[in-house]
């Protein structure tokens, strides 16, 4: 059974009433550019994807990012920052907290209609208050229109990356879309889902049967995968990365042979403070192997203002779920990546 709770407007309707402002959605297109080029390789630039796992509260993470949107000043000749400001969480047994999306109040009951407006406000603010656009997760194919006006990046999660309709719906997208490997962690299924985004679609969405052109900034995300013994197993070293790019060169039809490593999740084991350690080994591999250099666009990093996680929402912008790294490492380790970029 369905109970009907609450009747959601579409997604015309609400984008109507809160709109992105044009000066803001021209900043948000200069920074879709800029991203797309790393992607592309048509700049040497690498992509540096950072915040907090879950963005639970919008006055900790508009902080954040407004201590990004300064440092990214210093860094932006070699770098572009994306902050993550994921309102849609996964979780991986399906229940627990599923972001702000269905919960704008973390320790209240769901409200969806609620969540969609505080997601549009919070990242609508933090362009303002940053001068950056940021990625979300795409959890949920049918909800990306609610937000599709609103960001530079996309991430499709590693329990979705084999699904139909978020493959079919990310060839719809005009922008980098970061598959994760799946959990299971298999390359040649990541670079089918890699594919399937790349290529021109027809399916039905929102009530229409529509047809999409392909996504050629769709690529490859490595978040270590699970063993069948539940053991997180790392996919950061050279060794799986060089079998991506050889997976993508194999192939005739990939385009724009990209791979972007998240510093967390199975690659750290949540053992957050090893963030550091993963992208300061992979930068290391860089100046080893062109091709390695070539492939690799930048870096995923969990962080927020404190270090850590915590259960419930009491200190200030520290996560109610992956932890993460605090704000003076992350400063740290952002100006190392454009030191050595
Ligand atoms: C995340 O990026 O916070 C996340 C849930 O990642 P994954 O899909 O890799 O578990
Ligand atoms: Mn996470």
């Amino acid at each position: 059974m369905f109970e009907r709770q609450i009747a959601i407007p579409s997604s015309e309707e609400i984008v109507q009433e809160l709109p992105l402002p044009k000066p803001l959605a021209k900043i948000k297109a200069s920074r879709d550019a800029l991203a797309k080029d790393v992607i592309a390789g048509r700049s040497e630039k690498l992509l540096v994807i950072v915040g907090p796992c879950s963005a639970h509260e919008a006055a900790p993470v508009l902080e954040y990012v407004r201590r990004l949107g300064r440092l990214n000043e210093r860094v932006k000749e070699k770098l572009v920052l994306i902050p993550r400001i994921y309102t849609n969480k996964p979780r991986t047994k399906g229940v627990g907290y599923k972001g702000m999306f269905s919960q704008p109040d973390p320790e209240n009951r769901e409200n969806i209609l609620k969540g969609i407006y505080a997601i549009r406000d919070l990242h609508i603010k933090a362009i303002e208050e940053s001068g950056l656009s940021a990625a979300d997760e795409m959890l949920y194919p049918e909800n990306y229109a609610y937000v599709e006006d609103l960001l530079t990046y996309i991430a499709v999660g590693a329990r979705s990356s084999e699904n139909q309709l978020h493959r079919l719906v990310s060839s719809g997208i005009e922008l980098p879309v970061g598959i994760k490997n799946p959990t299971g962690g298999s390359i040649p299924v990541t670079l089918n889902s890699v594919y399937a985004a790349q290529s021109p679609q027809v399916f039905m969405y929102h009530n229409y049967q529509v047809a999409t052109g392909g996504n050629e900034y769709a690529h490859v995300v490595l978040r270590g995968r699970v063993d069948h013994y539940g053991n997180d197993i790392p996919n950061y070293h050279y060794e799986t990365v060089m079998q991506v790019f050889e997976g993508y060169h194999k192939s005739e039809e990939l385009k724009n042979p990209a791979v972007v490593i998240d510093a967390n999740h199975s690659n750290s084991k949540k053992q957050y403070r090893q963030q550091v350690r993963i992208v300061e080994e992979v930068l290391q591999n860089r100046t080893y192997d062109a091709d390695f250099k070539r492939i690799v666009k930048g870096f995923m990093i969990e962080s927020f203002l404190e270090e850590g996680s915590q259960k419930h929402d009491i200190v200030f912008g520290k996560s109610i779920t992956d932890p993460c790294l605090g704000w003076e490492e992350t400063e740290r380790l952002i100006l190392d990546i454009a030191d050595k970029a």
